[in-house]
């Protein structure tokens, strides 16, 4: 359900109603804004001259929408037709970049909140990259190569006239990993006659950045690092639930066990398995090959190992039963809003007391309120799965500089670039009088940037 009490002064009411008013039934955007506007409620005391700029009014009103026809056959001879879609939300600090979403839920509103998301991300990782958001309704489960591929060079026939490695540089997201990104780059590569980096998440061979597959579930771990680290912990033997069972949730199990803790958990969207031993190496090399060569389902983790459990998912339920089991860590790394304000009621009462957003807004906004009211480390995915982003990033450097870095070197400076947006996180928050509150250190962290380069470039 969506919250509609905007807390905050009148103006940002008023902001809330209008965009309510001229995007409606858009409620994930909607939610993603009042989020933000809430926070940011606090810097606009302090800098009248953003209101009269307009500022806010401008960043919730995509610089461009563009939204179009995806015609493909497939195996059969059957034709077919998907919508395709690239938001480019803000170009104030850099080319707008931001992921490629194919799943059959993709529509106008949740790309409008995953691009209005992005911006203050990507503003977060102190590189220059604007944000943006884009991808489908087409759902590749099920597809075969040559279906995926067909859809992929339909979708980029149209996307390539959009896009540019100084003006918009897509990447992954749910449904596109490495193998859309090959399909989408030939094609490009094909229509243009040109061999640039206009994608991220490019294969080893063609262009791609080591760590970056890894680099939003380490950031996501490397964040909650931080955030025990101001309490003097570590995550040495934390038990820790994850979901989703796709990229991000894959390397954030990785780290985890790197790091010494217990993560006991994982799903998809037909149910989770709860492993009370652990994930180790092994086990997670089989969800590895299950989800990403395989591409079965979460279900067989539990029929090839003993004492593991698997509960399938009730959609009609309103809460989650992953999240109702005891632990210290909350890892959400599979989709918006999968924690609900019952699951996390849950969390709470089960003894978690760090949450790292692996996902974008899995969080609803009553289960953010109950986290941030309850003190416990709380990093919303705008700061903790920003390392995805910031490798695309130095993808896009090495590109540019015909240069690779080692795995070393980029895991290293996107270690640092994740301790970077904590502090920054952490600073922000204390200097507006709200210590410990991450969601205001990334809003408004992320957002005075943005607001300081739109400041300067006038009113465009
Ligand atoms: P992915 O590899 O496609 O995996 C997505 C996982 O989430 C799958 O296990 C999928 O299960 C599950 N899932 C998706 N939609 C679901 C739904 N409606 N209900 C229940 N489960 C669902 O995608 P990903 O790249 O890991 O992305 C996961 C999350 O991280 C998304 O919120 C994405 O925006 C965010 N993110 C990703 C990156 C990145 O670099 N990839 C960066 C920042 C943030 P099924 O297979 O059953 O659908």
């Amino acid at each position: 359900m969506p919250v509609t009490d905007v807390r905050g002064s009148g103006y940002v009411q008023d902001v809330m109603a209008e965009v309510r008013a001229k995007n409606p039934g858009e409620i994930e955007f909607h939610q993603a804004v009042q989020e933000v506007l809430e926070s940011v409620d606090l810097v606009l005391e302090r800098r009248p001259e953003y209101r009269s700029a307009r500022i806010v009014e401008r960043m919730v009103e995509p610089e461009r929408v563009i939204m179009f026809r995806v015609p493909w056959q497939d195996d059969r001879g059957e034709c077919h037709i998907n919508r395709g879609y690239r938001i480019e939300m803000n170009s104030a600090i850099g080319p707008y970049k931001g992921g490629l979403r194919f799943h059959a839920s993709v529509n106008l509103s949740i790309l409008k909140f995953l691009a209005f998301e992005q911006v203050l991300k990507n503003s977060l990782t102190t590189l220059p990259m604007g944000g943006g958001k884009g991808g489908s309704d087409f759902d590749p489960k099920g597809k075969s190569d040559s279906e995926v591929m067909r859809f992929c060079q339909s979708f980029m026939t149209e996307l390539s006239r959009h896009i540019g490695a100084n003006t918009d540089v897509p990447a992954g997201d749910i449904g596109v990993g490495g193998r859309e990104i090959g399909f989408l780059f030939g094609q490009y590569k094909r229509l243009r006659n040109e061999f640039t980096g206009v994608l991220t998440g490019k294969g080893l061979n063609w262009g791609g950045s080591l760590i970056r597959t890894e680099a939003t579930g380490y950031g996501a771990v490397y964040f909650a690092a931080e955030m025990l680290a101001t309490r003097g912990q570590t995550l040495e033997g934390k038990v820790c639930l994850g979901s989703g069972s796709g990229n991000v949730a894959q390397y954030t199990v990785e780290k985890l066990l790197q790091l010494g803790a217990r993560p006991v958990t994982l799903s998809d969207s037909a149910g989770h398995v709860y492993d009370e031993a652990g994930l180790t190496p092994e086990k997670l090399q089989f969800v590895i090959d299950l989800k990403n060569v395989r591409r079965g389902r979460i279900r067989e983790y539990a029929d090839r190992f003993k004492g593991v459990v698997y509960t399938p998912t009730d959609p009609a339920a309103e809460v989650n039963p992953l999240w109702m089991h005891r632990a210290d860590c909350a890892f959400p790394c599979a989709t918006q809003n999968e924690i609900g304000a019952k699951d996390a009621q849950h969390l709470l009462a089960n003894g978690v007391y760090v949450v790292s957003e692996g996902a974008n807004m899995p969080t609803v906004l009553d289960g953010v309120r109950q986290f941030i009211d309850a003190k416990i480390l709380y990093a919303p995915g705008k700061a903790a799965n920003a390392g995805g982003v910031a490798t695309s990033g130095l993808e896009m450097s090495q590109n540019n500089m015909r240069i690779t870095w080692t795995r070393e070197e980029v895991d290293d400076r996107l270690h640092k670039i994740m301790k970077a947006i904590h502090r920054a996180c952490w600073d922000t928050a204390e200097e507006f009088g709200t210590r410990g509150n991450y969601v205001n250190g990334a809003n408004i962290a992320g957002f005075l940037k943005v607001a300081d380069s739109m400041m300067d470039q006038g009113l465009v």
